[in-house]
């Protein structure tokens, strides 16, 4: 950036106006700034994940003076330069929600991020009875079906402190978002890769007879080393409204390989003739699950395209 002086941080959080810069030493306190009127002229806000150029004002706090090119740019939640998504969800408790799961695989394929599937509570799987069932099959699908697309996909155990470590490389050097239904252990699971961090669980506020607070503000979570963390707990409910129906095919990874080979140019793989998606599908090499959860995302895409 910058042929000013100015002095470099990240946004690490955005309240009531306030911009709160972490300066790129990991161990200085954050600038409490305002933006400069210039941005909001040219419409443009500040974003958390911004990499900022600021100045310190008199008052002691700072001014936001220039913001560095976005590499990704994240409307829900709102955070700039997000390079991975970790999409957590549960083995069991609540039961793995496939459609969810590929719902935030559209959008993030479609926001060209960088993908990793994150099966929570994994010590699940080693119990008996019905929830352990449901907990062994959910690893069996995902590691079977969405593996072999080239999704990584990380087991993990809060509870027993398993497979943090393989996460927190991946984590290693930059800024990703967690992603997941509330309960699915993202709490636990920040809490147990950074150290020192005591985010409230559910478990915690469940004693103390109150809800979780589900902050509407995104905060990184800073690991050191360059590495953050966003934590977003509104983030669960996607929508698609800025995606088109014609963009479905390309955020299913299989389906957009195949599709160069069906017989006409943009095939929905619905009902074409000659569709090498659905004839992947009668052979059992493209997972039925997916397609249906692909035909039902259309489907909603086009409910919603009728009622405005
Ligand atoms: P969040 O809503 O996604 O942040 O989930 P929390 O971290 O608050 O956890 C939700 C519930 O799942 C709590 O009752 C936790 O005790 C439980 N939980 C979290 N991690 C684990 C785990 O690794 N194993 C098991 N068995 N339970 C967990
Ligand atoms: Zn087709």
């Amino acid at each position: 950036m910058a042929t000013n002086n100015y002095l470099q941080g990240t946004i690490v959080k955005a309240l009531a106006g306030y911009y709160y810069v972490q300066p790129a030493d990991p161990q200085a306190e954050t600038v409490q700034c305002r933006a400069r009127g210039i941005f909001k002229k040219r419409g443009v806000s500040p974003l958390v994940g911004d990499r900022v150029g600021y100045t310190l004002t008199d008052n002691g706090e700072g001014a936001v003076e220039e913001i560095a090119p976005r590499s990704s740019e994240l409307i829900r939640p709102p955070v700039a330069n997000i390079e991975l998504a970790v999409l957590v969800f549960s083995v069991t408790e609540p039961e793995l929600s496939f459609i969810l799961l590929d719902k935030f695989l559209v959008h993030i394929e479609h926001a060209g991020l960088e993908t990793a599937i994150c099966l929570s509570k994994s010590d699940l799987a080693q119990t008996e009875g019905s929830a352990g069932d449901s907990a062994r099959e959910a690893l069996r699908r995902v590691r079977s079906v969405y593996e072999p697309m080239g999704y990584e996909v990380f087991e993990t155990s809060s509870r027993h402190t398993e497979g943090c470590d393989q996460l927190r490389d991946k984590l290693s050097g930059r800024l990703s978002v967690f992603a997941g239904q509330s309960g699915v252990g993202k709490s636990s699971l920040l809490n147990a890769l950074v150290p020192g961090l005591t985010l409230e669980t559910n478990a915690i506020s469940d004693r103390l007879g109150r809800g979780k607070h589900t902050t509407r503000h995104v905060e990184l979570i800073d690991l050191g080393g360059r590495s953050f963390v966003a934590d977003t707990p509104g983030f669960s409910q996607l929508d698609f409204a800025e995606l088109g129906i014609e963009d479905l095919g390309y955020c299913f990874r299989e389906m957009r390989e195949l599709a160069p080979s069906c017989k006409f140019r943009g095939c929905t793989h619905v009902h074409e003739p000659a569709c090498a998606v659905l004839q992947a599908l009668a052979e059992g090499s493209v997972d039925a699950g997916r397609h249906a959860n692909y035909v039902l995302f259309m489907e909603e895409m086009r409910e919603k395209k009728r009622r405005y």
